[in-house]
């Protein structure tokens, strides 16, 4: 997550004055960027994918499962082995670790990218499975870092160890504690300034599941939550006055009445995690969200015109790819009525003013408003965390786009004027300009002293500072500035990241989502597809996508004809479902006046509809036969297309669906929603085993099997001569003598 500057970061209130500084710098190193490769031609395909992992401890004899912080060092011990076993030659092999939020947490992509050919499709799980085997091979017996979206118990009980009863002064609060997130500076300052920019803790509120006896745990909450003082926040803007958590009077209950023993037998501590907000998850700091994994997935453009294009059509694909790929049914202890993250996440790094939000009117706004984008008053409709704001294309390979962007782009794009003036009057187009001018509508949140003043003709310092804290569902990425010294780096072209999908439990479904994506990126060029909808069906397509079992039981806007028709006449009454002249010449809608859009399941999406839409499963297909893939590798891709149209029918559940039903089998789960410790324990041993290839999942997987990942003689294993303890010695000792 983003560029580590080795400096002092600002806190807020020193970093006010220079917030302007940044953003107009910013718009200048875009501007030095873009008229320095707007040029570029012809570069190849090259792509790679990010994974995050968390690293979590397990205790079987308790049955409990702890957050392990030891991101950091399992990252320098990684690092540090990469480097010193480097080998230019076998640098395909090999994998690039960098910090992610969470202290608990890391990340990892190839290495070396991907690059265009069928065989590099094949390369792209061996890269997964090494990722995980390099992993797993420095934790600790005890440690395991099964690849999950969220930590089940993030902010329940004793979910790090030791146990903490203080309101930090970074997160402020109630429920988790500051030594939870990357110690790097970086981190807890856009922590800090995030909810003093917004004057007040971020606020996460997710309905709870209701199951069979959820009213009556919620009702027992609430008479609890009544009898009760709750902790308290501290003064948001203060880093001193945070109150002790739990400190407060509490009138005491006896412990024979009966809604706290009902509460009790489900966690030790579990009246004490009562809800605030009868009948929602709450959730009040960024690790709830930016303590989420996901996948990613990155692809270079031959010029900017494409890079554009795409963004476009991966924007439309990220709800659609969301709720496929849905893995988070569980917040904090808790059953969720949503199965994927995107709106956590949203609302944990919220930080518009409560004026931006349009929740205080523009007069009550303080004075030091008028340092930060937009007067801190300009009304925002979303976080900084969305999905895309604007379609972008204007040209493909400088003809015509056959996009009516104007009609698509139906959303109101708010933008800062000043950086959209400058952009435009020194040669950006109106859409571009817009585009990157909307994202000037945001400050940014950590600036670091010693990065403040630099040449705008060598350093993107600013501009990258914005960028990276734009966090949407895809994101357009110019080429990064030339290296001053040493070797010329490779080279680095247009960039567009698909952001949206979530992390699967096993490299295989990683690999087959990555892979899928990189096929669709190429049938929409090579058959030069038209998937454009309008914005506000993205827009609503990416609520849909948060409902349980979107995948299967939710339909979606989608396009009804991808492909340029082939008759020019509408011959039929029903048009608006058969009709194949929708997309003439990219009318918006139809001759008869239909729109060009329907509902689809992501079934039909996936699969086809009727005799006018193919669907994406059936294109990838044609398309290779069309570069004539070689059998070895057609016969690995239709497994991955097996997988992904299982998913989509419901033959096989989303990671979200098999969890939910994993707690809801447990025979400790009380049918109530609450996920207890055992739960979560035997939830993430049970993903852990599943992602190691230890344990078959025919459920998840139907029947595809993964090979274990543990001593796989494939993987390079380091050959370790750290000292074994003399159990382990002993144990191992046994078998040969
Ligand atoms: P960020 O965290 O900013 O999104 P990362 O560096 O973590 O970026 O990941 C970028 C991904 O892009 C990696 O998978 C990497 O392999 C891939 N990549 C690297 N170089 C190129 C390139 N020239 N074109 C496309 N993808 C690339
Ligand atoms: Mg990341
Ligand atoms: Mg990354
Ligand atoms: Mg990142
Ligand atoms: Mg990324």
């Amino acid at each position: 997550m983003g560029l580590l500057v080795v400096g002092t970061p600002l806190r807020w209130e020193d970093a006010l004055p220079w917030l302007h500084h940044v953003r107009r710098n910013g718009i200048q190193q875009f501007l030095e960027t873009y008229h320095r490769v707007k040029d570029i031609r012809g570069d190849v395909l090259k792509w790679g994918d990010e994974l995050e992992y968390g690293i979590f401890e397990l205790d079987p004899e308790t049955k409990t499962a702890r957050l392990s912080l030891r991101g950091s060092e399992v990252l320098h011990e990684l690092m540090d082995k990469e480097e010193r076993f480097h080998r230019a030659d076998h640098a395909e092999e090999e994998c690039n670790w960098v910090p992610e939020y969470g202290a608990w947490m890391v990340e990892a992509t190839p290495r070396v990218p991907y690059g265009g050919f069928t065989s590099d499709l094949r390369r792209v799980e061996q890269s997964m499975r090494l990722r995980r085997a390099r992993l797993l091979s420095v934790l600790k017996p005890n440690e395991i870092a099964p690849t999950v979206t969220a930590f089940p118990l993030l902010g329940v009980g004793d979910y790090v160890a030791p146990p903490v009863n203080r309101v930090g002064p970074i997160a402020n609060s109630l429920y988790i504690d500051d030594r939870i997130i990357n110690p790097h500076p970086r981190f807890g300052t856009l922590t800090a300034n995030i909810r003093t920019r917004r004057t007040e803790n971020v606020d996460i509120r997710v309905p709870i599941f209701k199951d069979v006896h959820t009213k009556q745990m919620l009702e027992d909450e609430a008479a609890w939550v009544a009898e009760h003082a709750r902790p308290t926040y501290g003064d948001a803007t203060s880093a001193i006055k945070s109150p002790q958590r739990g400190n407060s009077p509490k009138k005491e209950v006896a412990p024979s009445s009966e809604p706290l023993q009902r509460l009790t037998r489900r966690h030790p501590s579990f009246a004490e995690s009562c809800e605030p907000h009868p009948g929602f998850i709450h959730m009040d700091a960024m690790a709830f969200g930016m303590g989420m994994c996901c996948l990613q997935v990155t692809f270079q453009a031959k010029n900017i015109g494409e890079s554009r294009h795409l963004y476009d059509h991966l924007g439309v694909l990220s709800p659609i790819m969301l709720a496929l790929t849905a893995a988070t049914p569980i917040l904090k202890g808790r059953l969720a009525d949503t199965d994927v993250r995107w709106a956590t996440i949203a609302a944990s790094v919220d930080d518009r003013t409560p004026q931006e939000r349009g929740v205080a009117s523009a007069d009550s706004a303080p004075a030091s408003y008028s340092q930060m984008a937009g007067d801190g008053v300009k009304r925002l409709p979303k976080s900084r965390y969305e999905g895309i704001s604007a379609f972008i294309c204007n040209h493909k390979d400088g003809e015509d786009c056959h996009a009516n962007l104007d009609h698509y782009n139906n959303v109101e794009i708010p933008y800062d004027e000043e950086s959209y003036e400058t952009l435009r009057a020194n040669g950006v187009d109106d859409i571009l300009a817009k585009h990157i001018a909307h994202l000037f509508i945001r400050d940014p949140l950590v600036l670091f002293e010693q990065r403040l003043h630099l040449d705008n003709k060598t350093a993107t310092d600013h501009f990258e500072n914005i960028q990276s804290t734009n966090w949407q569902t895809v994101r357009w990425k110019p080429p990064p500035p030339p290296s001053g010294d040493g070797p010329a780096p490779p080279h680095i072209g247009w960039r567009t990241e698909f952001r949206s999908m979530e992390i699967q439990l096993t490299d295989f479904e990683n690999a087959a989502f990555s892979v899928f994506m990189a096929l669709v990126s190429r049938v929409i060029l090579a058959f030069d597809l038209n998937l454009y909808v309008p914005l506000s069906k993205v827009n609503a397509n990416m609520e849909i996508a948060h409902r349980v079992n979107a995948a299967t039981e939710e339909v979606f806007y989608f396009r009804r004809h991808l492909a340029p028709p082939d008759v020019d006449e509408c011959h039929r009454a029903d048009c608006h479902v058969q009709c194949s002249a929708t997309c003439l010449d990219d009318a918006a809608k139809c001759i008869h006046g239909a729109e060009s859009f329907e509902t689809m399941t992501i079934a039909e999406i996936m699969l086809g509809k009727g005799c006018y839409y193919p669907g994406l499963i059936p294109l990838v297909n044609a398309y290779l036969d069309h570069i004539q893939c070689d059998d070895t590798t057609r016969r690995l891709l239709d497994k991955y297309l097996a997988l992904i149209a299982k998913r989509a029918t419901g033959e096989l559940p989303t990671a979200a669906a098999w969890m939910r039903r994993f707690v809801r089998a447990h025979p400790d789960y009380a049918h109530d929603s609450v996920v207890t410790p055992a739960i979560a324990h035997d939830l993430l041993d049970t993903c852990a085993k599943i992602g190691e290839g230890t344990l078959p999942c025919p459920e998840l997987l139907g029947d595809v099997r993964i090979e274990p990942i543990r001593g796989n003689t494939a993987y390079q294993v380091p050959l370790k001569s750290e000292s074994v303890d003399t159990a382990k010695r002993s144990e191992l000792l046994q078998r040969y003598v």
